[in-house]
């Protein structure tokens, strides 16, 4: 295996789809569509910065099943490299989901394999030969925290995606992360979480009202250097030790399935990463690219936008 430039370290799940008029009540049996495509954080986050030009690493784990044997052919066939270890004791991480005629979804996720990745499972070499390495939480936990370790070590710019929101989550990897980017709700639940907001609780119904300043002053709160809260249809906010920026994503005319669009960004922002030597603010410019033109098609990982579509984009920003 070469030098990867993103490596990313995170969970597969093999996405099972149905699609119904109305959800089944207990007991119920209803007929429904069905569709089965590659899903799972990382391994969309994978496909993201791969499509977007960036030469990139998926590590994770599978079970000796059905679900796992193709992922080696899928990764070649999306030129990236990986590092798949196989845990015969456990599935393939897999997520059930229904979506009725309104697009509303239910999901059922196992993660199984993704849970037994351990620390160990990390490959020290490809990471400490990458720019950037980045992590989210659909695995064992431990698992980030080797990569981020072995990261720091070498100089390589650590991205965590702290997508779902854990339980078990400890705040302590935070001083190991250079650039953390999460979703408004995960954004609140940490701010409450980590008791950031001194005027008593908060909540993601709070996020609305906050204006600009004072979410800057809520991101520097977590002793990280860069926070990138993305902000669904208005695009993402980014904060630095220095500044801030509210960054709006691109017009698309049609909205189709916005699942995965959060990978797309991280996926995009981190090959922009790799594009313009760590400008963050560039970056971010080009997971909104990534991500708004995701959102114009079905699935998560299929739906990842190659170069060629983002570059045009990229030009109209003055951003060859
Ligand atoms: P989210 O995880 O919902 O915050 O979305 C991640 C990213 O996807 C955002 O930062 C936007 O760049 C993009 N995005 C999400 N929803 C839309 C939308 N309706 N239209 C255009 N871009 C979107």
């Amino acid at each position: 295996m070469g030098k990867s430039n993103v490596v990313v370290v995170g969970g597969y799940n093999q996405d099972l789809t149905w699609y119904t008029s109305a959800f089944p009540r207990p007991g119920e049996t209803v007929m429904g569509r069905f569709v089965t495509g590659p899903g799972g954080k990382g391994s969309n986050q994978a496909f993201a910065a791969a499509r977007a030009g960036a030469r990139t690493a998926f590590v994770g784990a599978v079970g000796d099943d059905h679900f796992g044997d193709p992922l080696p052919a899928l990764y070649e066939k999306e030129g990236i490299d990986h590092h798949l270890v196989v845990k015969p004791n456990h599935p393939t991480g897999n997520a059930g989901i229904w979506v009725d005629e309104n697009g509303r979804n239910d999901i059922i996720v196992d993660l199984g394999a993704n849970n037994a990745l351990l620390a160990e499972d990390v490959p020290e070499e490809l990471v400490a030969s990458a720019r950037v390495v980045v992590c989210q939480h659909e695995t064992n936990l431990a698992a980030n925290q080797r990569a981020f370790e072995i990261a720091k070590r070498n100089g390589v710019k650590t991205v965590l995606n702290p997508a779902p929101t854990r339980d078990d989550f400890d705040e302590s990897i935070l001083s190991l992360v250079d650039i953390i980017m999460p979703n408004e709700t995960e954004f609140a639940s940490l701010v409450a979480r980590m008791g950031f907001y001194d005027a008593g609780e908060f909540s993601e119904q709070m996020m609305v009202g906050l204006g600009d300043e004072d979410l800057h002053d809520l991101c520097r709160q977590f002793s990280v250097p860069v926070v990138i809260v993305t902000l669904g249809k208005h695009g993402c906010f980014v904060s630095t030790e220095t500044e801030y920026r509210k960054l709006p994503t691109i017009d698309v005319e049609h909205v189709v399935d916005t699942c995965g669009a959060g990978d797309a960004f991280v996926g995009g922002f981190s090959a922009g990463l790799v594009r313009f030597g760590g400008d963050v603010f560039k970056s971010a410019v080009f997971g909104n690219i990534t991500a708004g033109l995701s959102v114009t098609r079905p699935g998560t990982a299929p739906s990842m936008p190659q170069l060629a579509e983002i570059e045009p984009y990229l030009k109209s920003q003055g951003l060859d």
